[in-house]
């Protein structure tokens, strides 16, 4: 099997781990964020499971996600006002583009604390501004 940085492996190691029931829906929701999508909202994950599972409801998908969410498989996004779901592998920062809502990765170590603060224990920060295609739209007028 390849491996994609999950740190998780099958669906089925990922539930005897976790002490989590198997079920079809679980194993739907966890398909959809294994291979590494980023910043899903709930509506997004509805849709791309909608085909597979048309009578889940947003409430049974909200239980799957604290599901996984205290299983540590994802965690929310760190941005402020912004319920989006990503795999909890490296703790990172955020860019968001305030024109089209783009969220964008920001790598911590890339990150210069000041040197009084270099004992942080967690770094989270958000960034705003536009993002290259909203900038480039913007110049074109
Ligand atoms: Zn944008
Ligand atoms: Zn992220």
């Amino acid at each position: 099997m390849k491996s994609n940085g999950c740190i998780f492996g099958s669906f089925e190691n990922f539930c005897a781990e976790r002490g989590l029931k198997r079920t079809v829906q679980r194993r739907a929701v966890y398909e959809v964020f294994k291979p590494g999508h980023v910043h899903l909202s709930v509506d997004d994950v509805l849709k791309k499971i909608k085909k597979r599972l048309p009578l889940l409801t947003e409430e049974s998908l909200y239980r799957i996600l604290s599901d996984f969410e205290r299983a540590g498989f994802i965690r929310r996004v760190d941005v402020p006002g912004i319920i989006r779901f990503e795999l909890s592998a490296r703790p990172h920062s955020h860019f968001v583009c305030l024109k089209c809502g783009k969220i964008v990765d920001i790598e911590n170590s890339s990150v210069r604390l000041p040197s009084q603060l270099k004992g942080a224990l967690r770094l989270s920060i958000t960034a705003n501004g536009l993002c290259p295609k909203c900038a480039a739209a913007m110049r074109a007028g």
